[in-house]
């Protein structure tokens, strides 16, 4: 039994999925964040459970040959990196054996089908959206930055390395109009304040700033002075939008926006497409690397011009939409109207005709294409976290189609629903890692999978 405040000497051997490094102290698992794999130290017990402890470095021994020295001031407190103190290529093997875990041992996929990982070509700088929490520093100064890891406590940062360079621009302006005109923070606490989150999305490709202020308001003082000294200081400033969100809740955004300058919308360009980015339209993150992602999955999904495509989980349509010139025809299935509605504006927006989308749960949706006896040679399937249900595992294998590509965020359900795939019929037949998120513990997988 390991006892509290008691320090061992332990090596640490491996990363949990959130990137905690690990030890094994007397038989138990020892989580110990901000370490790295090949480090020995000095790890003193903070917590201890039945199977497992948490602990902290104490000291360190022998420094993991890996380790770099973490570029941002606020690492160690702020939620939002999990890996700064190793070296990207070290990441990037973490993450490599992270997939070919989760797929030979659960997904009983040989190993030579998993190709290796893609990495992004930038570690930092590449996220397109930030959503910062608002609050008041220790000495009373307004200032926007990140939640501290499972709190609400914010740690102030204008200068996040992994966001767009110019939102720091956006914060710094904002923070001083909030001062000027002594524009209250939303307390959480006790519901009152009005500015709740500055929420900011650049579209790389056009170089368009969407600034979007939540607020616990109908409305704010002084939106036009916000307005103009944004304008007169960043060029790249395309819209700014007031988001509307009185409920007390965790919830970012509300339902509510007003446009106070531009159209209200920001326009991006990926895989030669262009598609809208409202504040409630998904987007991915990391542009360049989502256009790699698609190309992959354009890769394995070998499409020809006679082909019927189904996308699942579609979003805003961009997966299906960068492929539709390949194929005879696209069906897009997303649960979410909004999304569906902007799919639809983004289809014809670039002039495609063969498309349609539909606004249903995915499973749903497949028993209904299964109903109208459709033959799809090929499906996409880009789920959230926690994977495909069952029943659209299966109704997708009735549809028979010679190629599903499935786009995957979290490998050990992937791993799982290859193997559903495999009572089908179906095998794995290529795999590939992308990186789409250096510095945290996040990988996506993009993976063939075709009749046996
Ligand atoms: N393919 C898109 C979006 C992927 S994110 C892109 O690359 O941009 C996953 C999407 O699945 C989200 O848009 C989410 O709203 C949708 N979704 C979640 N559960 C769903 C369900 N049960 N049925 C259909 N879509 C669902």
């Amino acid at each position: 039994m390991l006892k509290k405040n008691e320090i061992y000497t332990a090596e640490i051997i491996d990363y949990t999925t959130e990137g905690s490094g690990v030890c094994k102290i007397e038989g138990i698992t020892v989580f110990v964040p901000s370490s790295a794999v090949g480090d020995t130290a000095e790890v003193k017990i903070l917590k201890t459970a039945k199977a497992y402890a948490f602990g902290k470095i104490e000291r360190l021994i022998t420094p993991s040959e890996n380790r770099i020295c973490p570029d941002c001031d606020v690492y160690q407190k702020c939620g939002g990196c999990s890996f700064r103190h190793i070296s990207y290529s070290s990441e990037l093997r973490f993450k490599q054996k992270r997939v070919y875990d989760a797929l030979t041992r659960i997904g009983g996929v040989s190993g030579e089908l998993i190709g290796e990982i893609i990495g992004s070509d930038r570690s930092d700088n590449y996220r397109n959206k930030a959503q910062l929490p608002v609050t008041k520093d220790k000495d009373g100064h307004i200032c926007t930055g990140f939640f501290a890891p499972r709190s609400h406590r914010v740690i102030p940062n204008e200068d996040c390395r992994l966001q767009a360079g110019i939102f720091s621009a956006a914060e710094k302006n904002f923070i001083e109009w909030a001062e000027k005109y002594k524009i209250a923070p939303y307390d959480e606490i006790n519901h009152t304040g009005v500015l709740r989150h500055l929420y900011l999305r650049y579209a790389e490709k056009t170089q368009q700033l969407m600034v979007c202020i939540v607020i616990n308001a109908m409305s704010m003082k002084h939106e036009n002075e916000l307005v103009e000294m944004l304008r007169s200081e960043i060029p790249e400033l395309d819209t700014v939008v007031i988001n509307i969100n009185t409920d007390k809740t965790n919830v970012i955004t509300g339902k509510k926006c007003r446009t106070i300058f531009g159209r209200g919308f920001i326009t991006d360009e990926l895989c030669g497409l262009l598609f809208r980015i409202s504040p409630l339209s998904f987007y991915q993150v990391n542009r360049s690397q989502a256009e790699r992602l698609y190309n992959i999955a354009a890769d394995l999904a070998d499409l020809s011009s006679d082909d019927l495509l189904i996308d699942m989980y579609c979003g805003t349509g961009t997966i299906g939409l960068s492929m539709a010139d390949r194929v005879s025809s696209l069906i897009g299935v997303e649960i979410i109207p909004q999304a569906i509605e902007d799919a639809k504006r983004n289809a014809a927006e670039n002039n495609i005709t063969n498309a349609e989308f539909i606004c249903s749960d995915a499973s749903a949706a497949a028993k209904e294409l299964l109903q109208r006896k459709l033959k799809p040679d090929c499906v996409i399937l880009d789920p959230p976290r926690k994977g495909c249900d069952s029943s659209l595992i299966s109704a997708v294998s009735e549809m028979s189609p010679e190629r599903i590509v499935y786009v995957s965020c979290d490998p050990a359900t992937l791993a799982r629903d290859v193997k559903r795939f495999a009572e089908y019929g179906y095998a794995l037949k290529k795999a590939v890692p992308v990186d789409m998120f250096p510095r945290t513990p996040h990988v996506e997988t993009v993976v063939l999978i075709t009749k046996k």
